[in-house]
């Protein structure tokens, strides 16, 4: 396991990239600005930060600048829109090891991280759940149905690993959301009702109950 420090302005970025990191196995703290990117580091050494460009306080390169010529040694991965070689360069320059333009894809995300980190890491929680027909494989992010793979977005995931490793309790459209959205403004109750109608799109078999019921006046109830 390794200490991972998150500086990410983006809150549903900072969330997903941070749940990512951890599937990996590894510890992160997630800040939001420069400012508590220096308070975390006063108080604790990191193996890796992972930077943005763009923060509210301040450049990501410069602070990269910055923390090299205070002797920095954790390993530095640059997350930014910006994708012009010449300032590829000078990211480069300014002491990070590694560069990725967003927007990218978790999965690239991970595989830097486990570069950077190193490759004998092993994820701590991988973690299988199964239920009647359906097994979810955490660390491989993997939903089947009956040994067949289920395709299902970040948040479908998220919320799908959440019923099930809560099987039988009732929640509401808020306690939901309050679990699987954290911190993301746009979210609604109207964003989990589509979720859960995706999902019961994908999951349930024509004909049968679905697997995520109806509880009239509560919520919702996963019985798959
Ligand atoms: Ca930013």
């Amino acid at each position: 396991m390794s200490r991972i420090l998150l500086v990410e302005d983006d809150e549903s970025l900072l969330f997903e990239v941070r749940r990512a990191i951890e599937h990996e196995g590894h510890q992160v703290v997630g800040v939001e600005t420069i400012g508590e990117a220096r308070q975390a580091l006063d108080a604790d050494g990191f193996d890796l930060i992972v930077l943005d460009w763009g923060l509210p306080d301040g450049s990501g390169v410069e602070f990269c600048t910055e923390l090299r010529q205070a002797g920095e040694n954790a390993s530095i991965l640059m997350l930014t829109g910006r994708s012009l070689p010449a300032e590829k360069v000078q990211g480069l320059d300014s002491g990070a090891d590694d560069y990725l333009t967003k927007p990218f894809h978790l999965k690239e995300l991970t595989l830097r991280v486990r570069s950077l980190v190193g490759r004998s890491q092993r994820p701590l929680q991988r973690q299988v759940i199964e239920t009647k027909d359906l097994v979810l494989d955490e660390g491989k992010r993997l939903v089947t149905k009956k040994g067949t793979p289920i395709e299902l977005t970040i948040k479908e995931f998220a919320l799908l690993e959440f019923f099930m490793r809560n099987r039988d309790r009732v929640y509401s459209l808020d306690e939901l959301l309050n679990h699987i959205w954290v911190a993301e403004e746009e979210a609604a109750p109207d964003t989990v009702r589509t979720h859960i109608k995706n999902l019961r799109k994908k999951l349930d078999n024509p004909g049968e109950e679905s697997v995520i019921q109806n509880v009239h006046g509560f919520g919702y109830r996963f019985i798959g």
